[in-house]
């Protein structure tokens, strides 16, 4: 499992798949995995619009938006080095199993 909880991810297709005007990826960050379902939810990715019903906490009722899960293999770990999505590798180091950016090798998970 290559992306975790709290990382910071870019989509590589479907509707995330943009940039904005500068160019740059938009990023998001992964708020859950779903490991058996092999899909994570990414804070402002896939927002869907919910109607909620009217109810004591919503008296007005009305539409909310919310993330719905997007599949892992659709998304890839953003790189602040490289300024964009890269594919990550597993390094072994003296703080154990570290993933590192293919490209430049920056750590993702040094702490
Ligand atoms: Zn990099």
């Amino acid at each position: 499992m290559k992306i975790r909880r709290d990382d910071i991810v870019v989509a590589v297709s479907g509707r995330q798949a943009v940039k904005d005007k500068s160019g740059k990826p938009i990023t998001g960050k992964v708020l859950r995995v779903f490991p058996d379902r092999g899909t994570a939810l990414v804070e402002g990715f896939n927002l869907v619009k919910r109607h909620l019903r009217k109810g004591p906490k919503t008296p007005q009722g009305g539409i909310v938006e919310k993330e719905a899960p997007l599949r892992l293999c659709k998304l890839m770990l953003y790189c602040p080095e490289c300024k964009k999505g890269v594919r990550a590798v597993i390094r072994r180091s003296a703080e154990g199993r570290v993933r590192a950016c293919r490209r430049c090798g920056h750590a993702f998970d040094a702490s």
